[in-house]
């Protein structure tokens, strides 16, 4: 737990309800935190990211603010988890900024700015991201040539790819198959 948790936890402060919630081990008892039950001693509390989590953890959520039916999302955070959607499903494709905008019915400038902020990097960059972990796959799974992987994650030609790859993994795809492969083959 750091200081900003326990803030929101003493101010029982709304702004931070969804993002986290926090458990009470000698109760056994998880609460949002703009929940008004008496705070808890600090060094009894433990912070969990999803309401799940603390019933995986054991937890019985508390009566007063009912913080399992409160898996809630701003309309922001509903965008940027549509947006992950959507370039998870269709990355192969030729997606631009203004694609994406259209097929979620926003301004291409309001996507940009409310997922920047939300997720710490552009559209852009988690669409690259994105592509580069499934060329990976491929390329540790697959005999596909290099061009092929390519193709098949949405770059046009394998040496943009390759360019691409190279500047995010600092190995050339060549090189990130053959470690792969000696990783493979080392597995005991
Ligand atoms: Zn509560």
């Amino acid at each position: 737990m750091n200081d900003e948790h326990w803030r929101a936890i003493v101010e029982c402060d709304p702004a931070s309800d969804g993002r986290f919630f926090y458990g009470v081990l000698t109760t056994g008892i998880f609460c949002k935190p703009s929940c008004k039950s008496r705070t808890p001693k600090r060094e009894h509390v433990r912070i969990f990211a999803s309401a799940d989590e603390a019933l995986r953890a054991g937890l019985r959520p508390c009566k007063r603010c009912q913080p399992h039916k409160a898996d809630w999302r701003s309309p922001d955070e509903e965008l940027a988890l549509r947006v992950k959607q959507l370039i998870a499903d269709c990355f192969p494709e030729p997606l631009t900024l203004g694609e994406i905008a259209s097929r979620l019915h926003v301004s291409p400038y309001y996507l940009q700015r409310c997922f920047t902020r939300l997720m710490n990097c552009s559209p852009a960059q988690y669409l690259v991201h994105t592509r580069i972990e499934a060329a990976k796959r491929l390329l540790a799974e697959t005999r596909l040539s290099i061009a092929e992987v390519a193709m098949q994650v949405g770059f046009r030609t394998g040496a943009y790819f390759a360019h691409v790859f190279h500047k995010q993994t600092k190995q050339t795809p060549t090189q990130y198959r053959t470690c792969a492969e000696r990783n493979e083959q080392e597995w005991p």
